[in-house]
This record gives structure tokens, C-alpha cells and sequence, in this order.
């Protein structure tokens, strides 16, 4: 993320001081970036047409579910990657058309493809028993499906994020591909398509070029033995973000140049005419458009010097679940030179609350703001009431505009669905 700072060493965002709208809406908060979506679409949208123009962006949606996040998504003209019935209904809450939508799950039960189906969205099916299933819960007869394969490439941030490879409980193995096809079509589907997703938060293009061989290795070799005509196959998503000040961004031109070129290439040289080029990106349109920012509580020297801030791993899980780094701005501090090692800690009784150890900020006081970056992604999403806290309010800016988007949930929103059986009530 583009850190801005104004004259007063004050961070800003969308022409917004954020320590006003800190002082307005309290913290924690989330604070989205309008217009940074908006470039990040543009710019993989524009990248990659510029070599092949049948393409097609579905923003994983599991990276932020806001419905103003997916209203300026849809407005831009991307499709959906969506992993749930609940996805879906939301996808089309925020005014996707359903054939835009495209439905991955992992998993699924039968009212969970019915459910789908009724919605009109395409199935990407990840194993021989959905195939089955869904066979006997809709009409086969020319109904259009795909198959997610599993391209034996795994990469990303985390061992939990990758979704390739013999460890992988993602996909169909290579080597049944052809038969999983030709069983489909003996049941009279007819599938359109194919999908790989390899893993998140990935940087280097390598493993991408790799998976995109593979897939298109297995979509000629399927074509060989079966009657289909691809309308799209589908590279997944993973495109990576820096989180740390060391790390570069994906060089997004050369990356599209190079993925085109191996798709151009090999659907010539196997014949699979041109289908469209999809790709998924979650965590790339979204991740750095987002700041959390949070107030500091307490400055407590123990054995080591931590700042208490009031958000928890309930507000953001990554630093706790995936060891992952974000970058931390001290918001009206930032021409402060002075620099100290702090642990920044969050508010949640579990040791594993941190949200930075030894990291070097400008000097803290109590009362200070912190801006954690790149908290677009995976952030909100994977929020949580733990502890009894309730999750915070999300704020959209665009040019000097400050919105309000989600509310700061109440205590009374702590109950929601309980039910208190009347003998115990007084
Ligand atoms: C999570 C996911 C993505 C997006 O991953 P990012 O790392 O956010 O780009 C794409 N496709 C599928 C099927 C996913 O599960």
C-alpha cells in the first residue's frame, strides 16, 4: 500500500486524514480505499486483454464479502469466484448475474448443489461423488458443468494456503481427468470448462507458468479421449501482494505477457480453439486497498516493551493463524524518526495476540494510532465475536468522501440467535 503522509505526520487515505476519521467512528475500523480497487481491477483487466481478449476476471470473494466491495467490483465488470451457497446468495445480493457467477466449493452437499443450482450459477465440481450427486439432484441432460483439477503445482504464503500438489484435498487427480469427463458426459452433462487454484499470496510467476502447463496439459489430454469444446479454463487465483517493505509487487505486465503466451501457445498447438482465460484473484484486487486502524491502550515495560492496542487477532486473524507479517504505520506520528523496538499486542486473553514482535516504529505514546496495512483481504472476513467483542465497522473513502458501510456491531448483536430455553430465563 501506498503509504501518504500530510504535513502534520498525519497518514492519509482517499484525500482523509485517517485520525479524523478515527476521532468520528472510533476503533477499531476498517478503512477502505475506493479508487485503489478500482486501479487493481483495471489493472489486471487491462494487462492481460492486452494480449487475449477473451478473459475474464472472478474476484474471490472470500477476500471481502462487503456488498459495497462487490457493488464496485461488479460495476467494474468482474465476474465471481464464489466458495459457498452463501457466496453466491451474497454475489447476488450485490447485483452479479448469476452467469457471472462461478460456484467452487469443496466439500458440498446435496442442498448445497441444490441450492446452487436453483440460483442458475455454474458448477465447478471438485470430486467424482459430486459428479454423482449432482446427477441424481438435477436434470444431466446438457446441463454445463466444470471440473476443478488438481495441476500437482502447490504455492503460497503458508502451508494452509496451498491448494496443489499430493498433500492437496483440492481437485480432481490429474490422471482421472479423462474418465471423470467421459463420465459426465455419459450422464449427459455437458462440461465447459476446467479450474485449477494452486495457493495464495504468491509472488513469484514461477509456480503460476508451471500450473498453467499443467492445466492445459490436462484439458488437451481430456479433449484427446472425450468430445468437448472448453469455453473457458480457469487458472485460479493467488496473485500475491508485499506485505513487507522488502518484498516487490508482481510485475503484472510480464506476468500476463508470459501467462497469455503459454495460453495462446498451447491451446494452438492441442487445438482447443480459444477459450476464455479466467483467473481469480482475491487477495490482488482488494488486499492493499484496506487499513485497520486501532488506538493504543496501554504501553506496558515488562520483559519486553509492549503497546496494547484495541483490536485482537478477533478483528484481524492473519499475524495469529498464518505467522503473517503487515506492515504497521503509526498514523500521526509519521515523521517521527525516532525509532524504538516494540511487540504490539492485541486485546484477546491468548499469548498468540500480536500483531508485530521487535518491530521498529517510531516512538509510541498511549493515545497514539496505529494503521496496520494491507488488511483488505482475509481481514474482515475472517473476523470473529471472540472474547465477546464486537466486530468493528467498516468505512469507505473516495476523493475527500467518508462513508460508512458496515456499522460497529453492538452488545446486543453478541445474541443474535440465541435462545435462552424459558426455565432458565428469570
Ligand atoms: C481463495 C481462492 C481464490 C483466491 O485466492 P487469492 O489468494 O485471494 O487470490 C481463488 N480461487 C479459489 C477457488 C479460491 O478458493
Amino acid at each position: 500500500m501506498n503509504l501518504k503522509i500530510n504535513e502534520n505526520g498525519n497518514m492519509v487515505i482517499g484525500n482523509i486524514d485517517v485520525n479524523e476519521i478515527a476521532e468520528e467512528y472510533g476503533t477499531p475500523l476498517y478503512v477502505i480505499d475506493e479508487e485503489r480497487i478500482r486501479d487493481n481491477y483495471k489493472r489486471v483487466f487491462n494487462t492481460f486483454t492486452k494480449h487475449y481478449n477473451k478473459f475474464r476476471i472472478l474476484y474471490a470473494c472470500k477476500a471481502n464479502t462487503n456488498l459495497t466491495v462487490m457493488r464496485i467490483l461488479e460495476e467494474e465488470g468482474c465476474s465471481i469466484d464464489a466458495v459457498s451457497p452463501g457466496e453466491v446468495y451474497t454475489s447476488l445480493k450485490a447485483g452479479f448475474a448469476p452467469k457471472k457467477i462461478l460456484f467452487t466449493g469443496n466439500n458440498v452437499k446435496d442442498e448445497e448443489l441444490k441450492f446452487v443450482d436453483e440460483q442458475d450459477v455454474l458448477i465447478n465440481l471438485d470430486s467424482i461423488s459430486q459428479l454423482e450427486r449432482l446427477a441424481k439432484i438435477v436434470n444431466p441432460e446438457n446441463y454445463k458443468i466444470s471440473f476443478r483439477v488438481n495441476p500437482m503445482v502447490g504455492a503460497g504464503h503458508h502451508e494452509h494456503c496451498i491448494t496443489g500438489g499430493v498433500m492437496s484435498k483440492f481437485g480432481i487427480k490429474e490422471e482421472e481427468a479423462p474418465e471423470v469427463y467421459k463420465k459426465a458426459i455419459d450422464l449427459g452433462f455437458k462440461p465447459v470448462g476446467m479450474h485449477s487454484h494452486i495457493g495464495s499470496g504468491i509472488l513469484d510467476p514461477k509456480p503460476f507458468k508451471l500450473a498453467t502447463n499443467a492445466l492445459l496439459d490436462i484439458a488437451a489430454n481430456v479433449a484427446s479421449e472425450v468430445d468437448i469444446n472448453f469455453e473457458f479454463l480457469d487458472l485460479g487465483g493467488g496473485l500475491g501482494i508485499p506485505y513487507t517493505p522488502e518484498e516487490k509487487p508482481l510485475d503484472i505486465d510480464k506476468f500476463a505477457e508470459e501467462i497469455t503466451g503459454i495460453f495462446k501457445s498451447k491451446t494452438k498447438e492441442y487445438g482447443l480453439g480459444t477459450p476464455y482465460l479466467y483467473i481469480e484473484p482475491g487477495r490482488y484486487l482488494v488486499g492493499d486497498a484496506a487499513v485497520l486502524l486501532t488506538r493504543v491502550n496501554t504501553i506496558k515495560n515488562s520483559y519486553r516493551k509492549f503497546v496494547g492496542v484495541d483490536a485482537g487477532f478477533n478483528t484481524l486473524l492473519r499475524p495469529a493463524m498464518y505467522d503473517s507479517y503487515h506492515h504497521i504505520a503509526v498514523a500521526n506520528k509519521g515523521n517521527n524518526r525516532e525509532v524504538e523496538k516494540v511487540d504490539v499486542a492485541g486485546n484477546v486473553c491468548e499469548s498468540g495476540d500480536l500483531f508485530a514482535r521487535d518491530r521498529p516504529l517510531p516512538k509510541i505514546e498511549e493515545g497514539d494510532l496505529l494503521a496496520i496495512l494491507n488488511t483488505g483481504a482475509y481481514s474482515f472476513s475472517m473476523a470473529s465475536q471472540y472474547n465477546s467483542r464486537p466486530r468493528p465497522a467498516e468505512i469507505l473513502v473516495k476523493n475527500n468522501e467518508v462513508e460508512i458501510i458496515r456499522e460497529k456491531e453492538t452488545y446486543d448483536d453478541l445474541f443474535n440467535k440465541q435462545i435462552l430455553p424459558k426455565r432458565l430465563q428469570n
